[in-house]
């Protein structure tokens, strides 16, 4: 019989603010796809989209004020301890040097992102190093010809092979999301209105408290 390996996933994204768009993506695909870890990691935030006054800490900050009482989905601050950009293949070569090989990882992204995917650094060594579970958003289409078709002909997977191999695999799983996103989130805090019931109450304290997202872009 084959055996099961410990399974971790990888939920990444600039969480600026975090939202509950997010902690209910994470945790629905946790528990939906049972992974043992789902980790929330923070990514450096190009200095072109950073949002004035708005430091890496401060997204961090409010990502663990989100997670405090959850036991379910943690925070994993690799990205932010590194200097200057960060590759996603980077944080997967360093966490298969910390793991190795017995244990799978599944980084998860949008449809959005793999079909971008081309324009990532190293992105043919990603699958080597991790599965891809890929969230099909409502009115994206799973290209039918080019290299993320091809690449999707070669590793489409299914669930139990996430349990059964360490990398390699692309999981295409449908999932509805809600409709909340930073972007909504940071023009109406900047148009005096209140994104309350959007976002945890404790960290739309963190954001009254430290006065962000109230100045002009
Ligand atoms: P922004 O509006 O600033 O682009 P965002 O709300 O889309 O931000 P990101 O931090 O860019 O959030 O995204 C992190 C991850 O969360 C990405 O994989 C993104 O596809 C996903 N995501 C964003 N919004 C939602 C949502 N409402 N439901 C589920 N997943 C979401």
């Amino acid at each position: 019989m084959a055996s099961t390996l410990k399974t971790i996933a990888l939920f990444g994204g600039t969480f600026n603010p975090v939202h509950f768009g997010h902690l209910r993506m994470a945790l629905e695909l946790k528990q939906v796809l049972g992974f043992d870890q789902m980790r929330l990691l923070p990514s450096h935030q190009p200095a072109h989209r950073a949002e004035p006054g708005v430091s890496a800490q401060a997204r961090r900050d409010m990502l663990a004020l989100a997670l405090e009482h959850c036991t379910e989905l943690q925070l994993d601050e690799r990205e932010l301890q590194r200097n200057g950009p960060t590759y996603t293949v980077d944080t997967l070569e360093e966490l298969r040097a910390e793991l190795g090989y017995q244990v799978s990882i599944s980084f998860c992204m949008g449809l959005d992102s793999l079909l971008g995917l081309p324009a990532w650094h190293r992105w043919e060594q990603l699958l080597t190093l991790a599965h891809l579970v890929v969230v099909t958003r409502p009115g994206w289409q799973i290209p039918r010809d080019g290299e993320v078709a091809e690449l999707l002909l070669r590793h489409r997977g299914e669930l139990a092979d996430l349990q059964r191999e360490a990398a390699g695999r692309i999981l295409l799983r449908e999932q509805t999301l809600l409709p909340i996103s930073a972007t909504g989130i940071r023009s109406l805090i900047k148009s005096g209105r209140s994104p309350q019931f959007l976002l945890p109450e404790r960290v739309l304290d963190y954001i009254q408290t430290h006065q962000l997202y109230k100045s002009e872009q």
